[in-house]
């Protein structure tokens, strides 16, 4: 009997191996598909000042709505693109994208603030990512600070000297530098004095918990949110999707939101109204 339930099992398992190895490959094809016919998106989602309600940026997260599979998240394709290293065309693609709508909101709109875009490790290391920026900015006339560079602690697991590097350089050319997901991974605070940094985005993890009595991750959001308020730098709260979520957030003093709350990532076009008018006439209470 044992054994026959292990020998299911293992079928079980085959199957499932089988399958992984099919979806990737479908998935594989399907975004490379995707990439030549043009049909990715980028989304924007608002970073609204946590006390004026004016807005700040948006960060760009790229969108796969595939014509086959359907709604495909970009937790799921994001680690098979760069396991394929599709990630670096398709990284190309969204950057090209960010500034030449970036560049249409800032002469059409008058928009001053900035735009995030997510760059994945495998994107970073490449050679000629530096060269690559810089190209790009200059094919749009972009000012380099309107662009922050969003990195996760992972980033940093090898190649350490020369991660390092290449951040200073993206930091010399001007544009800004942000860690994500604070507090998900190694989260050592020692690297901050490394990391040439503008902005830490606490993780939604924390967020999600913030509003507990006497959680551990209010305690730890406020002191890291003290922290680097001190070192000057800019700290977003990710994921704030209630109000009391909101109003723990600014009274720890927290400057800036993105959130459910303010706005979930929506097509430039709709992003447009939000623009004009510069925010919400005061973060809603
Ligand atoms: P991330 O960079 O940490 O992006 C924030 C994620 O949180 C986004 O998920 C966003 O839609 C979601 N989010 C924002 N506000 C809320 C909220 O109030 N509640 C909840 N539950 N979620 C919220 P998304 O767009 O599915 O992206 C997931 C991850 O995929 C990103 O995490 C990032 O790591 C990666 N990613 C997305 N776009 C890109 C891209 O253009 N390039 C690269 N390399 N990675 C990307
Ligand atoms: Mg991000
Ligand atoms: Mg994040
Ligand atoms: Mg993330």
């Amino acid at each position: 009997d044992a054994k026959r339930r292990g020998k299911n099992t293992l079928s079980l398992f085959h199957s499932v191996m089988q399958e992984n190895l099919m979806n990737r490959l479908k998935m594989e094809s399907r975004m490379t598909d995707t990439l030549e016919k043009g049909l990715f998106q980028v989304f924007f989602q608002p970073q609204v000042d946590s006390i004026t309600g004016d807005l700040k940026g948006f960060e760009a997260l790229v969108r796969w709505f595939d014509t086959e599979l359907g709604y495909i998240s970009p937790d799921r394709f994001i680690p098979l693109a760069e396991e394929s290293k599709i990630i670096i065309a398709l990284g190309d693609w969204i950057l090209d994208t960010v500034c030449r709508i970036l560049a249409s909101w800032r002469s059409e709109l008058g928009f001053t603030g900035t735009v995030s875009v997510n760059i994945s490790p495998v994107q970073l290391k490449c050679r000629d990512f530096t060269e690559k920026l810089k190209r790009t900015l200059d094919k749009y006339g972009i000012d380099p600070g309107a662009i922050e560079i969003e990195i996760t602690e992972g980033i940093l697991i090898d190649n350490f000297d020369q991660v390092i590097e290449i951040l200073n350089v993206i930091k010399k050319m001007g544009m800004r530098i942000s860690l994500d997901d604070f507090g998900t991974g190694y989260s050592s605070l020692s690297y901050l004095q490394f990391i040439p940094l503008d902005t830490l985005k606490i993780d939604k993890s924390f967020i999600a918990n913030i509003t507990r009595d006497g959680r551990i991750e209010y305690e730890i959001t406020n002191a890291i949110v003290t922290l680097v308020n001190k070192l000057g730098l800019n700290t977003i709260a990710e994921g704030v999707e209630t109000k009391e979520q909101m109003d723990v957030i600014r009274a720890i003093n927290c400057r800036t939101v993105q959130g459910f709350y303010t706005g979930k990532p929506a097509p430039a076009i709709e992003c447009e109204r939000l623009i004009r008018s510069g925010g919400y006439s005061g973060v809603p209470r």
